[in-house]
């Protein structure tokens, strides 16, 4: 018995059941629509529905949904079921067409960002035939767009899309002038690395910061933490292995390739690599792995933690996305091949995305900006949240000799010596791995490491996509009027270099010094969310996502205000359960304990004894129990003020100046205190339990 071929795909509705069950012209012009983009052919959708509906039934569900992705970040879905009555008082199954391909939820409960007027509360879903629909918990879910009554975008998807579009024209150009007739369509592909925490549930439930906000609010440091580097790729632990084997399983059922499940860096830091698809079905598997990381872990005794930053430090997590473009033909656009000084398709393609880039800064660091990766850039073992290219030292090369009009021999440099003649001839990997770079080529793709792990990757791709077609765009208006088109391409090449250079880096991304040379150069470094998220409606944004048909204006200005609001209310949420912990748990714990040790100090002295130590002891948690009391309070006070402030901007500005560092301080005084207390007074569980007891 084959495991992995029984269970892979069997809860989707996928290619394969639709050549089963769908009629040959039907299934036909389906697969068009859905590998080609050709429009969709309406009078189908009933066949489509019923077939649909049989195959969910006959695979137990009893409800549908459609499935979407508001700009909560997370997936949303109302279900309803199949029945119907009939005349005489029975029950049947029903789904029509306008089930399938048009759903009304009330839109009223998802973030509109002012586009929405309050009276108009209607929205609609829309299905998207380019990702299958599949099963999950007895509810057929079909992936859907998600828009305003008025045709305003409302969700992550469609913005997805219109870029994978944008994206595809403009390829489409390039690959005309070089030749390739057989193109007809290309897709931008995506395989995103998944980092997480597991710990234990029962400690999980006693900490009200990890129930409310995904990450510590407190802690100090354990004694041990990662420095000796022994969890990285280490042996699984039976109990992690075992949620492992059955997550996998999980997500095959969902048709979602889970390949690679290793330890990371941090204690109790694991990661999950699928295989790549394309840009559409991967963002919505990769929210589809979220949830069943959440899922499974529960039923494993475990909380998975998807917060960037649940361990203060201690690495974070990201969500490492892996972009290439492919085409109909089975060409990746970013393979380099042997010569790739001498392979001028790869480096046009190449170099549109330095330039893009370079260009779009700000516009790929904001749609990684929250107030849970603003925890993380910048911290231990993450990259700084200034974006920098790393290529490579080969490709380098090739780079400086295009821009110096010099000869660049590859074979020459490629050789490789282990030292060991026993061993195979090796030939360099034309790329590195320098792990410290935000945005790094890595052989035949390039790998933006600046998302944070519970992000949806929908927004970095929407923005990686239509850059990209900015950049291929202008490449193309030029190539295509030139007379020399050889010569024109080196000329175009070597003035992209020249330009944009400085946004390569190839070292290490981490030291202070980068953070100044970046400087030096140029280079924007949005620290805070409530920087990067105003960049949104940056003059030459706007006219990006207009260009390329994205966004209206009025759109982005909503979305600004969405990510605005997420922040204001995520920092909001976190301060006052800071204060709740600190006022309810520790300093009440802390006094109980200061008073036990009194009365022993009592009962020492009146027997004679010396109670120096307990006298110290006492004077020492009663004198931070007090600052601790006054740090809470001024965190209480900038809360207050901030709440009286009128925009989400002035807000999100208040928090970084004001609220993050009043909670540094509380934070600072309640982990000395913690250090300084006896461990049975402290109410909430360590870092080292948390973190070692797996
Ligand atoms: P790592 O970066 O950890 O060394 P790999 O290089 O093996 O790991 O691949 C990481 C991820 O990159 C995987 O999810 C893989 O599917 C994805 N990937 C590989 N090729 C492509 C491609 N052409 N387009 C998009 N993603 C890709
Ligand atoms: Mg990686």
């Amino acid at each position: 018995m084959n495991k992995i071929l029984e269970v892979f795909g069997s809860k989707v509705f996928n290619d394969a059941v639709m050549r089963e069950r769908l009629p040959k012209e039907i299934y036909k012009s389906l697969r068009k629509t859905i590998s080609e983009g050709k429009d969709l052919d309406m009078t189908m959708a009933n066949v489509v529905a019923h077939a649909m509906k049989e195959w969910a039934i006959e695979n137990g569900a009893t409800h549908y949904t459609h499935w979407f992705q508001p700009m909560t970040g997370i997936t949303a879905e109302k279900h309803d079921s199949f029945i119907v009555s009939t005349d005489i008082g029975g029950a049947a199954t029903s789904f029509t067409w306008r089930q399938l391909i048009k759903g009304e939820p009330d839109a009223s409960s998802f973030p509109s960002g002012g586009l929405r007027a309050t009276f108009e509360a209607r929205g609609y879903t829309a299905w998207d035939p380019t990702s299958y629909a599949f099963i999950k918990d007895d509810t057929l879910c079909i992936p859907t767009v998600f828009c305003s009554y008025g045709g305003e975008v409302l969700d992550k998807k469609t913005p997805l899309l219109r870029s994978m579009e944008a994206l595809n024209k403009q390829v489409l150009r390039i690959t005309k002038l070089f030749g390739m007739d057989d193109v007809v369509r290309t897709v931008p592909t995506v395989g995103a690395e998944q980092e997480y925490f597991l710990v234990d549930e029962k400690l999980f439930e006693k900490r009200k910061d990890l129930m409310f906000t995904g990450r510590t609010l407190l802690g100090a440091s354990a004694p041990k933490g990662q420095e000796m580097g022994d969890h990285y790729f280490g042996t699984i632990k039976p109990r992690v292995a075992a949620f492992m084997r059955d997550l996998d399983e999980e997500l095959w059922k969902l048709g979602i390739y889970a390949k690679t499940e290793h330890n990371e860096g941090a204690p109790a830091q694991h990661e999950l690599a699928p295989l790549f698809e394309d840009a559409n079905t991967a963002t919505d598997h990769n929210q589809l792995t979220m949830e069943m990381m959440k899922k499974v872990a529960k039923r494993h005794g475990l909380a998975c933690l998807l917060h960037e930053k649940p361990f203060y430090g201690v690495n974070g997590s990201g969500k490492h996305n892996n972009w290439s473009i492919s085409t109909n033909t089975g060409v990746n656009l970013f393979e380099p091949g042997n010569d790739p000084y001498n392979n001028i398709r790869f480096l046009v393609f190449f170099t549109a995305v330095i330039k893009a880039v370079d260009e779009y800064q700000d516009l790929l660091r904001l749609t990684t900006a929250s107030a849970g990766n603003e925890c993380r850039l910048g911290g231990h073992e993450a990259p700084p949240a200034i974006i920098s290219m790393c290529l490579g030292d080969d490709l380098y090369e090739v780079l400086e000799a295009i821009e110096k009009g010099e000869n660049y021999d590859a074979k020459e440099k490629s050789k490789m010596d282990i030292g060991v003649k026993a061993l195979p001839n090796l030939t360099r990997d034309g790329t590195d791995r320098n792990r410290t770079s935000p945005f790094a080529f890595t052989g035949n793709k390039f790998e933006f490491r600046m998302p944070g792990s519970s992000l949806s990757i929908a927004d970095p791709n929407t923005a990686l996509n239509t850059s990209v077609a900015e950049a291929l765009c202008q490449f193309a208006d030029r190539l295509e009027k030139a007379e020399d088109f050889e010569k024109e391409v080196r000329i175009l090449l070597k003035e992209t270099v020249a330009k944009h250079k400085r946004i390569l880096f190839n070292g290490n991304n981490y030291s202070d010094e980068w953070v100044k040379e970046a400087e030096r150069r140029g280079l924007l470094n949005l620290k805070s969310a409530a920087d990067a998220i105003g960049k949104y409606v940056a003059e030459k944004n706007i006219a990006l996502f207009e260009k390329h048909n994205i966004f209206k204006e009025s759109e982005i200005y909503s979305r600004c205000e969405i990510e605005y609001d997420n922040y204001c209310k995520t920092k909001r949420i976190e301060a006052l359960i800071m204060v709740e912990m600190t006022k309810k748990q520790i300093i009440p714990a802390v006094s109980a304990a200061v008073a036990d040790m009194a009365k022993s100090a009592e009962v020492i002295k009146s027997v004679g004894g010396t109670n120096a130590v307990e006298v110290e002891i006492i004077k020492n948690m009663s004198a931070l129990n007090v600052a601790l009391y006054k740090k809470v309070e001024m965190l209480e006070k900038a809360i207050a003020k901030c709440d009286k402030l009128e925009s989400n901007a002035d807000k999100a500005a208040y928090y970084r100046d004001c609220v993050n560092p009043a909670m540094e301080e509380v934070r600072k005084v309640s982990d000395e205190l913690e250090k300084n207390s006896p461990e049975e007074c402290w109410p909430i569980p360590t870092y080292a339990e948390l973190l070692f007891n797996v």
